[in-house]
């Protein structure tokens, strides 16, 4: 029988060998710090840990997760906090152990446009780096900012431009990680291919902490791009907006972002970063963000055109063409910080669909009718052309009873026309804390199981990440 990590598990005995691994200033037991390791952005869910660990090196951490497995003691991984399922929720108390001080990038071969970093390092801060030697590491998610490499791999984070150049899974070539029992592995190779027995690397991507800490990380890159344009096309019809998506693809243009903005998420966003960028008409019901890149201008021009003349045939109003870095820049605020507006607006529970593109029109219908028959509001954006559809349903006025209680009715509906329109429940912001009750409408019990085996394998004693994905 697999017992599960338990908080009384913690005596003041571990917090003095975790001062002996780490020294006394990483590890921290003060009210503000438990506050402040509480909460990622999911919700206004708060669950303190009982002690916060800062380790330095894939050694500490080694050490660290023996005392714990040995003594049952659950441990929770955390990047940024910036998850969206509560992934990072220390929800049984324990240890919250952060990967914040692991932040180097520690090589960047040009040679074979590879770069290995550790996992606490800024997306952006990664992106940026490498850009400045004219390389390209193209996961982009919208916390970019703020968001770490080895949160993105644990989620298998994806972004705008992953309709173009994929998500993070495309491009993680090899992992170090800590196993639960404290042992330290390389999953695969830094090479290009690998058909070498199973695929741990790709084990481990997307497993969300569940399986082992992520130490370092080694990333294939692309040449940057030279040029991109963008422009903002508004349609009187949400649905027409969808419709155009699967359109332009079908036409035979591979945007580098294909991103939908419904009415309310542009408005809410132009109003929080204070914007008046975007003109919106009164008609107006939702917008198409749209960008190309490539090295050769007159092509991105001529698929400009050939996108333009698409969306013509869908009721679209004036398309905005940004014309300069700044303008782009301005259209880009508004689009990441979506997700921020909605928050200031309001509550919300995020679920972060994900159908067939060409199902998208379907889904947005279908989401505002489960809601008009439940009686929420919600607001809706995302990945438009990867299918990915985030529905932030709002608590607004909804009492605790509709909003921890009958609301779930109306979510399940939502997943289950996602299930028939051959989608799934989340394309980028994982299961966590507050989607795995929603796992038995996508998964049957053979399924369940053999993930539950492998979890039992990595981690016997279930002290990492306990009740994360699934009980
Ligand atoms: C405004 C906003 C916009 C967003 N936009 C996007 C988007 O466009 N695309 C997208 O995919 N997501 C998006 N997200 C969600 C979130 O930013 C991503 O899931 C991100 O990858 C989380 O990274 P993090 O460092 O904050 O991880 P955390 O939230 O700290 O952790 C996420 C999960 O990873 C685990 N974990 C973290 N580090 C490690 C490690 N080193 N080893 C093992 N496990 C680890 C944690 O236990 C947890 O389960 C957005 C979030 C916000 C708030």
């Amino acid at each position: 029988m697999v017992t599960t990590a338990t908080k009384t598990a913690l005596t003041s005995r571990h917090i003095e060998d975790f001062k002996k691994i780490l020294g006394e200033r990483y590890v921290l037991i003060d009210e503000e710090t438990l506050h402040n390791y509480s909460h990622d952005e999911t919700e206004d869910l708060h669950f303190p840990p009982d002690v916060v660990l800062k380790p330095r090196t894939a050694e500490e951490i080694s050490a660290i997760l023996r005392i714990c497995d040995q003594n049952k003691i659950p441990v929770t991984p955390r990047g940024a906090g910036t998850g969206l399922s509560g992934g990072a929720l220390p929800h049984l108390g324990g240890v919250l152990l952060s990967t914040e001080r692991m932040n180097s990038i520690l090589h960047i071969d040009h040679e074979n446009l590879q770069v290995t970093t550790e996992p606490g390092v800024i997306t952006e801060v990664l992106q940026l780096e490498l850009k400045e030697k004219g390389l390209f590491y193209p996961p982009d998610p919208s916390s970019r900012g703020s968001c770490f490499i080895g949160g993105n791999i644990s989620e298998n984070s994806g972004g705008p431009k992953a309709v173009k150049y994929g998500v993070v899974k495309d491009y993680v070539l090899n992992l170090q990680i800590v196993l639960p029992t404290g042992e330290i592995i390389w999953t695969g190779a830094n090479v290009l291919k690998n058909a070498t027995g199973y695929n741990l690397t790709q084990l481990i991507v997307g497993s969300e902490g569940t399986l082992g800490i992520v130490t370092k990380i080694v990333l294939k890159l692309l040449p940057f791009p030279k040029h991109d344009l963008l422009m903002l096309v508004p349609f009187r019809s949400a649905e027409n907006a969808c419709s155009a998506v699967a359109a332009i693809f079908r036409a035979g243009y591979v945007p580098s972002a294909m991103e939908f903005m419904e009415r309310d998420a542009l408005d809410f966003a132009a109003r929080y970063i204070e914007s008046n960028a975007v003109i919106v008409e009164d008609d107006v019901q939702a917008h198409l963000l749209i960008e190309v890149d490539g090295n050769n201008m007159d092509v991105l021009m001529q698929d400009m055109e050939g996108i333009a003349g698409i969306v013509a045939g869908f009721d679209c109003g004036e398309i905005l063409f940004a014309d300069n870095e700044q303008q782009k820049a301005e259209l880009w605020k508004m689009r990441r910080r979506i997700g921020e507006a909605v928050k200031a607006h309001s509550i919300y529970k995020e679920e972060d669909t994900v159908v067939p593109r060409a199902e998208l029109p379907v889904l947005l219908k279908g989401v505002k009718d489960i809601g008009k028959k439940h009686g929420f509001h919600s607001v809706c954006y995302g990945h438009a052309g990867d299918g990915n559809l985030h529905v932030n349903i709002i608590r607004g006025n909804l009492t605790e009873e509709q909003w921890n209680g009958s609301l779930k009715e109306g979510i399940i509906e939502i997943f289950e026309l996602v299930k028939r329109l051959g989608g799934t429940i989340s394309g980028e912001h994982g299961i966590g804390l507050v989607q795995k009750e929603y796992m038995n409408i996508i998964f049957d019990d053979t399924q369940m199981r053999l993930m539950k085996e492998i979890k039992k394998i990595f981690d016997p004693n279930n002290i990492l990440n306990a009740g994360k994905i699934f009980d």
